[in-house]
């Protein structure tokens, strides 16, 4: 698909051909064969604990690359001089810039394909350099500097509108012009598994003073999220045709949200305490590389819309151009209930990446527009992904329709919005014929109830 668009060059280490050693890999539904090779940051546990390390998924074990580079597999490489994988974030080394993690990532392909017998036949290279998840904790990917949260998918913005502004255009004028977004909190992003505390907040009935208590109208927002490699100076602007080379890659998003607190605190100025409590991100970074096979632009604006400002345009045919993702994204629900009755987890809607009516080529070309600098390690995430039909909405306010249609579970329980002890499981993969499946791995939560 991306050999339409030259900018975009042909990528090695995304071969389906490529078979590796390590036999899970080669697992039929496995979200990470050697054509993924996801980074993402780990702490050993039990006997041989350590300190964190950066490292790489394939099949159900973790390349411990700080061990790898130990072990001088890094030489000419952008890594050789200094051991970037030692440390408790991916910020070294998405610092490098996309182009040099690219070779980075063909090395760890090189060191876990078939046919290279570096680690297949060193037992005791192996067994240090190799760890089962079972045996490892995952912590968030990046120590996150900023984070920001958009509302790309028009379908979302859209049917929020027509909940709160059923007179008028469900889009605000400004919608199909800018992508829209807030400045989020970077210190409550925790990783997949961390449980949610409800929070508490102000509520204001429609017919009666505030009161502050713990919200009772929890919700998720399935969103995907784009971390930057290379920044950008302050006072300098990233053109939207340069965007790609500085994103390092893609995550599952879940952005809590306290409805009730949000409904009363926001006008004038935006999200505030409803979104600052938790933001989830799955744990694994699928770079734009592995990527490459399911990019393609985004289908054209409805007739009638705008077209983008000229600084929003990618040219025709750039790698910019690709930024439309084709992620199939889903949303379970588990219940405490059917926990303890052995339900598996029900799902309750899906959608796609290519559900955006933005990119995020053009979210980091307007972000940056003012000279605002991006840093290695800023989350960008993309806002409720929610698709045309019912069942493609990204949050339980828009399933349940502000809880007119409550979504039922095997139990016989519904929910209008999120109960306490419920878990919520967000999950992502890509596959078309002619490239291999990849996957993203889980982002979930479980809501523990307000103290
Ligand atoms: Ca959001």
């Amino acid at each position: 698909m991306t050999d339409d668009y030259p900018n975009v060059q042909p990528i090695p280490a995304n071969n389906p051909e490529l078979r590796s050693w390590v036999e899970s890999a080669d697992e039929h539904g496995t979200d990470f064969p050697i054509q993924n090779l996801p980074f993402g940051v780990f702490n050993r546990t039990g006997d041989h604990a350590d300190k964190p390390a950066v490292g790489v998924a394939i099949g159900d074990m973790i390349l411990d690359l700080a061990k790898c580079w130990n072990a001088d597999l890094f030489k000419n490489t952008p890594a050789q001089q200094a051991n970037l994988f030692a440390h408790h974030s991916c910020n070294s080394l998405a610092a490098l810039g996309r182009a040099r993690v690219r070779e980075i990532r063909e090395r760890v392909s090189w060191l876990l394909r078939s046919d290279t017998p570096t680690l297949r036949d060193d037992a005791s290279l192996r067994e240090r350099c190799l760890v089962p998840m079972s045996e490892a904790t995952l912590e968030t990917p990046f120590e996150i500097g900023d984070y920001t949260d958009f509302y790309a998918s028009a379908n979302h913005a859209a049917n929020v509108g027509r909940m709160f502004r059923p007179d008028g255009d469900p889009l605000l004028p400004n919608y199909k012009h800018l992508p829209v977004g807030y400045h989020g909190r970077a210190s409550s992003i925790v990783v997949s598994g961390t449980p949610i505390r409800r929070p508490h907040g102000q509520l204001k009935p429609d017919d009666a003073p505030p009161t502050f208590g713990p919200c009772r109208l929890l919700d998720h927002e399935l969103e995907i999220g784009c971390f930057i490699a290379s920044g950008n100076e302050r006072g300098t602007r990233i053109d939207v045709n340069d965007a790609p080379g500085h994103v390092f890659g893609i995550v599952l998003v879940n952005d809590w949200s306290a409805r009730d607190v949000q409904k009363w605190e926001y006008v004038p100025l935006g999200p505030f305490n409803a979104k600052n409590f938790g933001t989830t991100i799955s744990p694994w970074v699928v770079t734009l590389d592995a990527l490459a096979p399911y990019r393609r632009p985004l289908p054209a604006r409805p007739a009638g819309d705008p077209a983008p400002l000229p600084y929003l345009s990618p040219d025709p045919k750039s790698e910019a151009e690709a930024m439309g993702l084709e992620i199939q994204l889903e949303v379970f629900l588990e219940s405490a209930q059917m926990r303890e009755r052995k339900f598996d987890p029900v799902r309750i809607s899906h959608s796609s990446g290519m559900d955006l009516y933005w990119t995020f080529a053009q979210m980091i070309a307007h972000h940056t527009s003012t000279g605002c600098n991006l840093r290695p390690g800023d989350l960008l995430a993309s806002g409720t992904v929610s698709g045309v039909n019912e069942d493609e909405r990204g949050c339980m306010l828009e399933l349940t329709w502000r809880g007119q249609n409550p979504v039922q579970l095997p139990t016989g329980e519904e929910r209008k919005f999120l109960a306490d002890g419920d878990r919520l499981v967000i999950k992502g993969h890509c596959c078309k014929e002619g490239a291999v499946r990849i996957g993203f791995g889980e982002c979930s939560g479980m809501v523990t109830p307000a103290e």
